[in-house]
């Protein structure tokens, strides 16, 4: 039988660690090639040397996730074609902007019985309103795609700390199964439920609620504040996803996907701190000036997203439904100040 073949499109701080996961189930179990190759967006780093090649001479993406080895199997490669050629098993995970222009590069460059995962927090915005990545995906390269999402930072499963994650799959049990074996160890809990669209809402909405819970973190409020502005989040979240898609579970709110991540996001994720960032400046710095200064090329996605959901709720003159979302993306483009978060009065004005 022949053997899978994991490939890994995307190298920043959950690629990584997404790498490094995968990499050691593909060394541990035998229906995986040893093989795991890693698409590098290629960059050359302040000493001159290229990304790609100090990767492949020390195991460690020494800008993404620096002091974490990979693991020995981990190739990386900067040529795409090359990158995915032969595999069987595609893992998406890049800031969810480029993931249009990535599925134009690959087309007609991947197995066409290749199974696909997406580990992408986003939307993509068309003219019939946001759609999922994990669709994007399917349509663009005309294959399954299933989702992974959960309470991940990142740089905490890493260095093993025990964590959750929640599979979403369409229909294919069996493919998900797979998928579990390829990210699942005694500190990765990986748990399917067929609810792609459900899994996927969360993992992209809870990056607004983490943008407004920085705010809050930001203007210097407590947890009370916080925790409110979270479960109103979470309401939103629900409301958005059902609306999208009638078929959302209840349930998957209540998976790694859903709580856990609007947890482990609103206290310890990217979008939190520079969303804090952002209103101890009074709002007079952007978002993108900041994500520069604190992130070192990582990206935050909460703020693309709230500008794609609220665009959407625009257009379907649903903005009063969403409070909170609308809020974030007036805070975030400078039509209200970040103390606007906890003043829904304020948005009525604007959205009448
Ligand atoms: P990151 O934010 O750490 O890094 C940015 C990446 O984008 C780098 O690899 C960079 O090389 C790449 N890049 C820059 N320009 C590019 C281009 N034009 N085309 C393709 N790639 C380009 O990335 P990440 O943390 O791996 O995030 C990827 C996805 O994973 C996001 O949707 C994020 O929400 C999600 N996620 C992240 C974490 C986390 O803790 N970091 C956890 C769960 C999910
Ligand atoms: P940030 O992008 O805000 O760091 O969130 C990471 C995440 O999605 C944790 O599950």
């Amino acid at each position: 039988m022949e053997l899978d073949r994991i490939a890994v499109i995307g190298s920043g701080n959950w690629g990584s660690v997404a790498a490094r996961l995968a990499a050691t189930n593909a060394r541990r179990l035998p229906c995986f090639q040893d093989e795991v190759r890693v698409w590098v967006y290629e960059e050359r780093l302040s000493t001159g040397e290229l990304l790609s090649d100090v990767i492949n001479m020390t195991q460690e993406n020494v800008k993404y996730l620096p002091n974490v080895k990979l693991g020995p199997n981990v190739v990386a490669d900067p040529n795409l074609e090359s990158a995915v050629k032969n595999a069987t098993m595609l893992v998406f995970v890049m800031p969810h902007q480029f993931i249009d222009e990535t599925c134009e590069m690959l087309k007609g460059k991947i197995r066409p019985d290749a199974k696909a995962i997406s580990l992408i927090k986003g939307m993509e915005l068309r003219d019939e309103g946001p759609r999922l990545i994990s669709r994007e995906i399917n349509d663009q390269l005309g294959i399954d795609c299933s989702v992974l999402m959960g309470a991940n930072i990142a740089n905490e499963i890493a260095v093993e700390q025990f964590s959750e994650a929640t599979i979403g799959f369409k229909d294919d049990k069996e493919t998900a199964d797979k998928w579990v074996q390829v990210f699942g160890t005694p500190y990765f809990e990986v748990t399917p439920v067929q609810d792609v669209e459900g899994v996927e809402l969360c993992g992209t909405l809870k990056n607004i609620v983490a943008i407004a819970a920085g705010l809050v973190d930001g203007l210097g409020m407590g947890n009370n504040t916080k925790a409110a502005i979270m479960r109103i989040g979470l309401r939103e979240m629900i409301r958005f996803s059902k609306l999208m898609f009638p078929t959302v579970q209840d349930a998957t709110f209540f998976e790694s996907c859903g709580v856990a991540d609007l947890i482990t996001t609103c206290f310890g994720g990217r979008n939190r701190k520079v969303a804090e960032a952002f209103a101890k400046h009074g709002g007079k710095r952007s978002f993108d000036e900041l994500e520069g200064e604190l992130l070192n090329g990582q990206k935050l996605q909460g703020v693309l997203t709230a500008a794609e959901v609220s665009s959407f709720l625009k257009a379907k003159n649903w903005e009063e439904s969403f409070p909170l979302f609308s809020s974030v993306h007036a805070i975030a483009t400078g039509l209200l100040p970040p103390s606007a978060i906890v003043e829904y009065a304020e948005l009525r004005k604007i959205v009448g």
